[in-house]
């Protein structure tokens, strides 16, 4: 099958690799119609994980079921089902508990498992013809009818709706409060979007790429430039000095500032000094244990700067992790299907598999325009 893999940083190929095949009878295959490319992909893309050549990306994935292995009962093949980028057994204490992105059984000993991803266990990425999905009962979202029409939809079920949606869940959002999410990136946008559907007042979005804010404008969200002034600043000004309720931290690790103006001070630092005391920060920004590229000593060592005493003082909560996707998955697939969300608006590209390795280097490049591609592999 043709697959898009990992060859070195800044390098990925799309290449002839062995098909993915039923390997445990609790396993499916699925035909991948739909994959997106993330910001998480770029962690690795950028050479600043250990994942290994010739691993197939891709954790964003959509499609029908083709095979299933003996022991699998509830999925059938022909099914249209979507992903959750985590892998969880649906047995272990945290699957129990909710929380499949720290599952103890696919990748014991750690942080939860994923498709095509470094430190995440073993397993193969979608952006590829075919996918293997372990533990496919407890693994497969079934799609209603409407899904091979509406898979630019459905398919941000996968990660990037249920992240954004769960940055505000970390943050705490109650009706009527307002919000800043800093990063207008799909997974910011996404947040910001999840804010205005649980009826937040005023939802504020800091970045400086100026076709990615226009976006944020146009969910009803403010946008804020942070490249015309300190954000913290701004943040005040618009809610009359007295911070947000609430803060989402949407970025995560950046290798790079492709408008070439380092930020003064990080994410975190800026969301303590935005947010109200005694108000909820919820981070989903992935912050990548080392940077060994990296002319600072402390991220070298995968260490941070951060303003503990003022996140003391103001008696502040913070939360953060990988997004249990399974957790809101129903509830969103719902909104999806009743019309009431349509995370599509995020789509700027839908290419086939062929074009990844271009769409990589635009996507981390942040070339304007460039907002979530969609690959088609097996379209
Ligand atoms: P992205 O890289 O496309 O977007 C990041 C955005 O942040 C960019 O638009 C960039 O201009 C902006 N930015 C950079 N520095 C900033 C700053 N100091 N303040 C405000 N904005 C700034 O990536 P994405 O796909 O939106 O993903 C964002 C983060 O979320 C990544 O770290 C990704 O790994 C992570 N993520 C986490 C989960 C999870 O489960 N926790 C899931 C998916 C993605
Ligand atoms: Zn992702």
């Amino acid at each position: 099958m043709k697959a898009l893999v990992y060859k070195g940083p800044r390098e990925v190929a799309v290449e002839d690799v062995k098909d993915a095949s039923v390997e445990k009878p609790t396993d499916a295959v699925v035909k991948v119609t739909a994959t997106n490319i993330c910001g998480s992909d770029l962690h690795m893309y950028e050479g600043r994980t250990d994942i290994e050549s010739g691993r197939v990306l891709g954790h964003e994935n959509l499609g029908v079921v083709v095979e299933t292995g003996s022991g699998v009962q509830r999925i059938k093949k022909g099914d249209w089902v979507c992903l959750p980028f985590n892998i969880g057994c649906g047995f272990c204490r945290n699957c129990e508990g909710g929380m499949p992105s720290y599952c103890l059984t696919t990748n014991p000993g750690s942080a939860g498992a994923a498709y095509g991803f470094a430190d995440m266990g073993p397993y193969h990425g979608g952006q590829a013809e075919l996918l293997r999905v372990p533990f496919a009962d407890f693994n497969c979202l079934r799609l209603p009818e409407d899904a091979e029409e509406r898979q630019n939809e459905y398919v941000m079920l996968s990660d990037i709706f249920p992240t954004g949606w769960h940055a505000t869940r970390l943050a705490g959002l109650l009706p009527g409060e307002s919000v800043v999410v800093h990063g207008a990136g799909p997974v910011g946008l996404m947040a910001a979007y999840s804010a205005v559907v649980q009826g937040a007042s005023k939802v504020m979005v800091v970045d400086r790429q100026p076709d990615r804010l226009k976006l944020a404008e146009s969910l009803g969200a403010v946008p804020v430039d942070d490249s015309k002034g300190p954000a913290v600043d701004q943040v005040l000004e618009l809610t009359d000095g007295r911070g947000a309720d609430r803060g989402c931290e949407c970025v995560g690790y950046q290798a790079h500032d492709p408008q070439g103006e380092e930020r003064p001070e990080s994410t975190l630092n800026s969301l303590v000094a935005e947010v109200r005391a005694t108000g909820g920060i919820g981070v989903v920004g992935v912050f990548v244990p080392e940077d060994p590229g990296s002319d600072d000593e402390l991220a070298r060592e995968g260490k941070l700067r951060f303003d503990y005493g003022s996140f003391w003082f103001k008696g502040q909560r913070m939360a953060t992790g990988q997004a249990p996707v399974k957790q809101y998955n129903r509830r969103l697939r719902s909104l999806i299907a009743e019309g009431r969300a349509d995370p599509s608006f995020l789509v700027s590209h839908e290419l086939p598999l062929a074009n990844a390795p271009e769409a990589y280097a635009h996507f981390d490049d942040r070339d304007q325009g460039w907002t979530k591609v969609v690959l088609k592999p097996a379209a």
